[in-house]
């Protein structure tokens, strides 16, 4: 397989988005990250929650398969923002 990422940006979200990962919508005015790349000649255009997108970073480095089933993983508790 072939992958190549073209841009992985964090945006805010001017209409209601679906997550690639965990399928739960991404809401007007929250902040999403926006993938663009290609998968074996296959132009995709992802949108994902921010703590999906870390979900499977961390997922893949573990070893895991980069393919993976749209809307079929679980949303990862929001981390809590560190305050100092
Ligand atoms: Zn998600």
């Amino acid at each position: 397989m072939t992958y190549h990422l073209f841009e992985l940006k964090r945006v805010t979200a001017r209409k209601r988005h679906k997550c690639i990962w965990c399928g739960q919508s991404i809401q007007p005015g929250e902040a999403y990250e926006r993938e663009k790349s290609v998968y074996d000649g296959n132009f995709q255009n992802h949108n994902w929650h921010p703590e999906c997108q870390e979900d499977a970073q961390q997922c893949w480095k573990d070893g895991g398969d980069q393919e993976f089933t749209a809307y079929s993983a679980d949303r990862p508790e929001k981390k809590e923002e560190i305050t100092t």
